[in-house]
Parts: C-alpha cells; structure tokens; sequence
C-alpha cells in the first residue's frame, strides 16, 4: 500500500540448504540431501514423489516433529529451528484423520479453541463459519462414525483449520479414498484452499492429484528437488529423465544429430525415418535424449511431410478408452511408442493390432532432456 517501502513479503516458508540424516544402530540413512525452497503466501504447494524420497521428512521438519540435521526452516521469515510444533503457526492433517468418535462434530472442530480458552461465543461463530466452509453445516451434531470417509475428511480439515494456522500441511489426506471420492475432494480441497487464502502444503505420490490442485509441485527423488514449477512446466518441459518418467507417459528417443538444418537437430534413424528437435548447440555427432507426450503423436497410414519427426512400426497393442484410444507402436529398433488418440465419430477403428503405422509430431513436441 501507500507509503511502504515496497519490500517484498517474507515467504510463508523457506527451507534453505535443509538435510536430515537418520542414524540408528544399523547405520545412517539420508531422508533428505538438500533442499532449497520458498513456498509463497496463499500458494498451494505441492511435494511430489515416490515412495521413500523424502517427503513426508520434509512436512515434518516444517511442522518441526522433526529437527534438520542441516541448513534452516523459516516461517514468515523467522528461523524456527528448535521451535516445537505447537509453537509453530502451521497445522497439519493427516491421512488417519484422529478425529474423536465420541464427540459430535462441531465438538471435534471447537476442541483446539476450547484449549486455547477461547470465549463460547466467538467458539460457536468460528465453528460454525468452518463447518459451512466443508458443507457440513447439516452434520454439526453427528458423531464422525456416522459420516462417510470424505465428510470424516473435511472435518479433519475444518479442525485444522479453524485455528486460523498461517499454513496447512497436508499428509496424503486422500489416500484412504476411493477413486471417485478422491476426485471430488481434490477439487473441493482447491476450493477451501482459495476460500481461505492459506498457504497450504501437500504431500503425494499421486501425480495426477499433484497437478490437478498445485500452483506449484516439487518433484523429489531420493532425497533431492529434482524439479520445481507449475504443473504445466513440470509436465510440458520436464527437466530430467526422472521427472519425464515420473509425470504421465513420456515416450523416451535416443540418437546421434545426423544433421542440423533450419534450427532444427536430425536424428536418421534410416529407411526415411528421422526425429527432428530444437537443440541450441547440437552439433552433427552429438548423443541426444528426447521425450515426446503420448498426446503430441499423430497415428496414420500415408507417410508424413518430412517437416516433421516420422517413425514407423508395428501397432502392438490397442486399449479403447471411449474419448481416446491408446496404441502401442513398436518400431524397426525395437523401441515402443505410446501414442495416444482423440476418438472422433470418423476416426474409430484408425488402426488395429498388427497394423503397419507411420507416427508424426511437430519438432517443438521432441523436448530434448538434458544428457
Ligand atoms: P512415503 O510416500 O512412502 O511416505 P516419503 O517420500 O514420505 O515416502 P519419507 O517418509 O520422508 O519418504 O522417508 C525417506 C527415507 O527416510 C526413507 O528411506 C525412510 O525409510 C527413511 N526414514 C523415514 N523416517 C525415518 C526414521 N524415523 N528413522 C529412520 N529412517 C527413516
């Protein structure tokens, strides 16, 4: 506003340098190598990865449940090494969402303010404002062994959220629901999250979950970020092998630049077959690793304009999926190509198992990786 010196706001958290080691009898074990990270006021962040690659050791290190072996939290700016959880201004929620069976609902939501002395009057308010943010003003008296999984799950958040915590660290919270449950409440979590204007933090190994609800993803892989952006970045332009790998299908090339021609780099891979990609710098000789999304490759009979990358080969196997079909193409190499197709009313039944193909994508969609 006016008359501010116009110093940008401290980041809701930041890790800098932060490690942790595990030492127990057997020996050591790294959790987290080194992270570097700022999360922003009111973004939802989240921290993506597989199963033992350290995030759930990253949540706990800024709920403080556990101290870093190295390097430093801040929250709002302020070192909160050795501070204990509590006197942290984040809340967390876990997948067992601990709620107390023999209390009623806005029971569970008011224990935190209860405990803090907060007045009756100003409880039954905040309370209330809660339970209408989850849609559960109609359950206030139920006890949570009378609601479904996904209602128990949105008053594990309105507890955690009724403290009016600077952040919310969320463990996983989906996990214990079905598909279509888990769907709803991703978006019904988006929703809360924007509502409320808290910075909230999420743990998955779930990628599509990752990208259905993040402004930003931290993809992790043993203990490091292997990389840090929006969803479009982490999926259009992925910047490593494990990250291409990791979100959605990518079908992974290889070869020598035959030629650099226009700006565009040429891998032959002879009978007329060639990839073409932007590559600053390629020069004729150079070993190239490439992806290209499933969704980028045209699947048809005649052979493509040499303008774009074109591979043939042999349809393996189709899986029909009423708006798409999914094709596995294997190629003269032996490599296979998934190649994924709209399902347009003129197009079904383009090809079948055991089909000659030629596959084509423009040159901007070979997105090299780097070596
Ligand atoms: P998951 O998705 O399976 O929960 P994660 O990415 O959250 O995995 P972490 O739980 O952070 O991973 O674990 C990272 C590594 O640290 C794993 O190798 C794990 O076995 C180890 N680890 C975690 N907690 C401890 C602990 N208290 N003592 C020793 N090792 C631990």
């Amino acid at each position: 506003g006016a008359g501010t010196t116009g110093a940008p706001a401290a980041p809701a958290i930041s890790l800098e340098g932060v490690g942790k080691v595990y030492r127990s009898g057997h020996g050591t074990i790294t959790a987290v190598q080194r992270i570097d990270l700022e999360i922003q006021q009111g973004e939802f962040f989240s921290l993506l990865g597989p199963s033992g690659c350290g995030k759930t050791t990253t949540m706990r290190m800024i709920a403080g449940f556990e101290e870093p072996t190295s390097g430093t939290v801040r929250l709002a700016g302020r070192d909160v090494t050795g501070v204990p959880p509590n006197r942290r201004d984040v809340n967390m929620v876990f997948q067992s969402y601990a709620l107390f069976p023999h209390m009623t609902v806005a029971d569970n939501v008011a224990f935190g303010l209860r405990r803090r002395k907060v007045p009756a009057a100003e409880i039954r308010t905040r309370v209330a404002e809660m339970l209408e943010l989850v849609e559960l003003s109609d359950r206030a008296r139920h006890k949570p062994t009378q609601l479904s999984g996904g209602q128990q799950q949105r008053v594990a958040l309105a507890r955690a959220l009724v403290n009016r915590p600077s952040a919310l660290l969320l463990d996983e919270p989906l996990g214990a629901l079905d598909l279509k449950l888990r769907q709803a409440m991703q978006l019904e979590l988006k929703r809360i999250q924007r509502e409320v204007g808290i910075t909230f933090v999420y743990v998955t190994h779930d990628q599509g979950e990752a990208l259905t609800m993040s402004d930003r993803i931290a993809v992790m892989n043993k203990g490091v970020v292997e990389q840090l952006g929006t969803p479009a970045q982490i999926y259009e332009t992925p910047a490593t092998r494990f990250v291409a790998g990791f979100i959605g299908t990518s079908n992974i090339l290889t070869g020598a630049v035959h030629g650099v021609a226009d700006g565009h780099a040429r891998i032959d891979y002879g009978d007329d077959q060639h990839v073409l990609a932007h590559a600053d710098g390629a020069a004729p000789g150079v070993d190239l690793i490439l992806t290209v999304r499933p969704e980028k490759i045209h699947l048809g009979v005649e052979k493509p304009n040499e303008t774009l990358s074109r591979i043939h080969g042999t349809v393996r196997e189709v899986v029909y999926l009423g708006s798409t079909t999914h094709y596995t193409v294997r190629t003269v190499d032996d490599t296979e190509i998934v190649v994924f197709q709209q399902n347009s009313s003129d197009a079904s039944n383009l090809a079948e198992r055991g089909d000659t193909v030629w596959l084509s994508w423009r040159p901007e969609h070979s997105y090299v990786l780097p070596g």
